[in-house]
């Protein structure tokens, strides 16, 4: 996999991201936010979002089990998704 460096959608410092569900989807790994999945489709809304949605999906990043990743999708769908798996479980 090839990662590439970007600001992090939930906390704007520096991270990195690659591509996955057919590039879908954006799979971050951010040192401040942990890991976490965005659907590129809501990620214009996403950076465009309040700080305060952001710190809250952020501490929901943190929060994950430990086997899973949060995935945040069309402004509603916020769920842990198994990190091996391509199987979603609402929070
Ligand atoms: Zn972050």
């Amino acid at each position: 996999m090839e990662y590439i460096e970007e600001e992090c959608p939930l906390c704007d410092r520096i991270s990195k991201f690659y591509f996955v569900d057919h590039d879908n989807r954006k799979f971050y790994r951010c040192e401040y936010c942990t890991d976490f999945q965005v659907y590129i489709n809501v990620e214009d809304i996403l950076r465009n979002s309040t700080d305060t949605l952001k710190r809250q999906l952020s501490k929901a990043s943190h929060e994950s089990p430990h086997d899973k990743v949060l995935a945040i999708g069309d402004g509603k769908v916020v769920s842990n998704i198994f990190r091996t798996f391509d199987f979603e479980v609402a929070v």
